[in-house]
């Protein structure tokens, strides 16, 4: 048996991206950027104006009110070829047009009289006013984004204003996943006596989905070896496998033994963690395979707690555990030293702290626990019972958007 932590330093040593590819922009939100990306060219790439208003000699405004001719237009879109600001004079400018020649500020319109063949400046002009200077926001050959950055619709803002339709990122891995056991049906078939739905595929392959990879359904492995070898055989293409159930020490676990006939190298078997505990973990050449115990709620778990993280390393992301917080108790948890224990909590805020009460029943056969999960605590393996008000290390369970 391995500890919670080892299992989770041996899982995240032996896993790495699966390669990079290049996507249109609007497929990137949410992926990584596998590249450092470089500004092709200067931006903004002209001096332009930041406000409607009058592009202007500074030295011509120097005593307040002040009267200056206004001798062209220039609106959004407009060349600045050729117009000139002469001595005396004004241009009328639109936000982003070019400055022209021979001005060095820019008066806002709502601090004149919007005269259009003359105007009146109410206000005093310093030099360089409202100017937005050619490179002051980046300069051509400036890496603007890094390798391992998250794209967020300010990234994808400046990728489009650079032109770059496609982008590098680092790749979706295929998952396959693998339900084994004779008393599963499939999804729209109705459980006879001593049957169940295959649950464990299609929650997986959602949370698969929901950290941003490709889950390719395999289907059912029956217990016997020929089942088990052809179905972990098809499991074993894709760039990760992830099996359910029978992996506990029953007379009818097979997937561990059968997948070592395949050529896979196990690096672990049995973690100290509860519920979740006959989880194991191998290699075949650099693929991972998960096979996690088929009880849901175990399943899920260990899919949260090892099987996520890897699947986001494997995507480039940086930052592959959700962070922990600390939760206040309102009762207590009992528990028993050796195992860290996962806890299903609720959350409510009060005065600025987290308070945590028990999701319900957390016995492992309880599934609708797990529905009623807004987070979840670690309990370490060493500790004993939490009285109320203690508090614990939590993490929250999903995205829960009405928490924040
Ligand atoms: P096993 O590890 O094969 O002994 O399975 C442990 C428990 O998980 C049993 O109660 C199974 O019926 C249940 N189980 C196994 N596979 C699935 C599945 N794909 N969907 C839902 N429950 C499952
Ligand atoms: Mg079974």
């Amino acid at each position: 048996m391995v500890s919670f932590e080892e299992a989770r330093r041996i899982i995240l040593e032996n896993v790495q991206p699966v390669g990079t590819e290049r996507i249109h922009l609007l497929e990137a939100t949410g992926r990584v950027l596998s590249e450092d990306v470089a500004a092709p060219w200067d931006m903004p790439l002209w001096d332009n104006s930041a406000m409607d208003g009058y592009a202007v000699r500074h030295q011509d405004c120097v005593t307040i009110p002040c009267k200056l001719r206004v001798t062209g237009f220039l609106p959004a879109g407009a060349k600045a070829d050729g117009v000139i600001v002469e001595p005396g004079c004004a241009v009328r400018i639109m936000t982003g047009a070019p400055v022209p020649a021979g001005c060095d500020a820019v008066v806002p319109v709502e601090e004149t009289d919007n005269g259009q063949l003359e105007v009146t400046l109410l206000e005093p002009v310093t030099k360089g006013q409202h100017f937005r200077f050619r490179a002051e926001d980046v300069s051509a050959g400036v890496v603007f984004v890094r390798n391992e950055t998250v794209v967020r619709p300010p990234e994808v803002n400046m990728l489009a204003g650079f032109g770059m339709a496609l982008v590098p990122v680092y790749r979706r891995p295929t998952v396959a996943i693998l339900s084994t056991g004779d008393e599963l049906v499939e999804l729209g078939q109705t459980p006879g006596p001593g049957e169940i739905v295959n649950s464990n595929t299609l929650s997986l392959a959602a949370a698969v989905r929901e950290c941003g990879c490709i889950p390719r359904i395999i289907g059912i492995a029956r217990d016997n070896r020929e089942s088990h070898l052809e179905k972990l055989h098809e499991g074993l293409k894709a760039d990760v496998l992830i099996t359910s159930a029978g992996v506990s020490a029953g007379d009818c676990d097979l997937v561990r033994d059968i997948l070592e006939e395949l050529g896979a190298r196990q690096m672990f078997w049995k973690v100290g963690i509860k519920p979740g505990g006959p989880t194991a973990f191998a290699l075949h050449g650099t693929t991972p395979v998960f096979s996690l115990p088929g009880n849901p709620v175990s399943t899920m778990i260990t899919f949260e707690e090892f099987v996520r993280p890897a699947l986001l390393k494997m995507q480039g992301y940086q930052r592959v555990l959700r962070p922990l917080f600390k939760a206040v108790l309102k009762e207590e948890l009992k528990k028993k030293p050796g195992k860290v224990q996962i806890v299903r909590l609720r959350l409510e805020k009060e005065a600025g702290r987290w308070l945590a009460t028990s999701a319900g029943n957390q016995q492992t056969a309880i599934l609708k626990t797990m529905v009623d999960a807004q987070a979840i605590a670690v309990l370490p393996a060493e500790s004993t019972s939490f009285a109320a008000g203690d508090e614990v290390d939590v993490h929250f369970y999903g995205n829960h958007i009405e928490l924040e």
